[in-house]
């Protein structure tokens, strides 16, 4: 967002708070010793754009509008969506918003009797905020068992959903809906979608994830009732299966995501600044997005051991060779050491870039990324062919 951002014609100067070294070279980073509010003020910001959960959750936009400046984001209650997944179960329930049959449980006893209501693989869920972590598919019920040890004792118990996953996600002004393309994570930490869940390894954006149909339908059914009975304004991202029986939402999250929002900055043509602007003043009225031809891909660098315990401080090397390769590396878990550039979390770059269709994306997102090297590194090389399974004629799997 601050790479975006910092190339609009309506902006004069991004603010990152805290940053890290990537967002240094597109804004300027300002440490966070007090509150976000009194950042914002400190700066003279005329808007603030917020990018992770826990200031939301936190209650950082009700903050800001209470002293009268703009922010896109959620309110504290509206950012409940996220971050408690029994909440948002509840609310689908309540609005008739399609999802998995599920069960909610607070203590061991009724998690074993919620399992036995349900056929496996079943899925296990803890309550709270854990970065993409907090979610176990049990194939039995002793991995189901364990799944309840280690997440419980507040936890969602579901139905297992067969489908393509999809990542859709919309600017809100607490009426209007403005969707962005569609893009498709990969949660997995291996190739084939197998190994833990992670914060997600990579994604792409191609506007032939979903039909317009599929589009409408997700609009009706999903985005605009949540909206509507909400007055959500902010990011809304719903996490979605394509089932036989239509699309179902797995979760909300309350943001932007990582890594969808790297592909879709990276396709994104429009300024992105005004619409935001007209976004926090309840103004997003008849705005609309639009998209460079083709697609884009983003491969996440990480971390070995990551998603499980990792080291930081290695040396990252040849940033600069992979852009000159055609691709923009964005920075997640970097920091700047005494010997240049190194590694300081799990997922520690996003290597992306765009093409004439997610073939040639993927290609040089991939060549991009051949030129990157820290000890440990490792990364998924199956970014994307979910999607060219899909599209490309004669492959298996491929629609319409
Ligand atoms: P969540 O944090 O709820 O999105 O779950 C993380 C990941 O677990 C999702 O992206 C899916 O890959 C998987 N998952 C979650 N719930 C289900 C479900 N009911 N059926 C199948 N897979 C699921």
């Amino acid at each position: 967002m601050v790479w975006k951002l910092s190339q609009s014609q309506t902006v004069e100067r991004v603010y990152a708070a805290p940053g890290n070294p990537g967002m240094a070279r597109c804004g300027e980073c300002v440490a966070v010793a007090g509150s976000f509010l009194e950042v914002a003020e400190s700066v003279h910001a005329d808007l603030t754009v917020v990018g992770p959960e826990l200031p939301l959750v936190a209650g950082v936009v009700d903050e800001f509008r209470a002293a009268g400046k703009l922010i896109v984001g959620p309110t504290k209650e509206n950012a409940q969506l996220e971050g408690s997944k029994i909440f948002a179960k509840d609310f689908f329930r309540r609005y008739k918003i399609p999802t998995a049959d599920f069960a909610s449980v607070d203590n061991y006893e009724d998690a074993q009797k919620a399992l036995g209501r349900f056929r496996y693989p079943v899925v296990v869920k803890s309550d709270g905020l854990a970065a993409g972590k907090g979610v176990i598919i049990a194939a039995n019920s002793a991995e189901a068992n364990r799944g309840v040890e280690a997440l419980g004792p507040r936890l969602v118990i579901e139905e297992f959903l067969e489908g393509e996953e999809v990542s859709f996600i919309a600017l809100c002004d607490g009426r209007d809906v403005l969707p962005f393309a569609p893009t498709q994570d990969h949660k997995r930490v291996n190739d084939g979608d197998t190994g833990p869940n992670t914060g997600g390894m990579g994604a792409y954006c191609d506007s032939r994830i979903l039909t317009e149909a599929e589009t409408e339908r997700i609009l009706d059914t999903i985005m605009r009732p949540t909206v509507e009975a909400t007055g959500f304004t902010g990011f809304l991202y719903a996490g979605l299966m394509m089932t036989a029986d239509g699309p179902k939402a797995l979760e909300f999250n309350v943001r932007l995501g990582d890594p969808e929002t790297q592909p879709l900055m990276h396709r994104m043509t429009t300024d992105l600044a005004p619409v935001l602007m007209a976004a926090a003043r309840g103004e997003l009225g008849r705005h609309r997005f639009d998209w460079r031809r083709g697609a884009s891909v983003c491969v996440v660098l990480a971390s070995g051991g990551y998603p499980g315990g990792y080291t930081t401080g290695a040396t990252i090397r040849g940033v600069e060779q992979a852009e000159a390769a055609g691709a923009t590396v964005f920075h997640a878990g970097t920091r700047k050491g005494t010997g240049g550039l190194e590694t300081g979390g799990g997922r520690v770059l996003g290597v992306t870039a765009s093409g004439e269709d997610l073939r040639s994306a993927i290609d040089r997102a991939y060549e991009a990324v051949s030129k990157i090297e820290f000890a440990g590194m490792h990364y998924r090389r199956d970014i994307g062919q979910k999607g060219l399974k899909r599209y490309e004629v004669g492959a298996p799997g491929a629609r319409g």
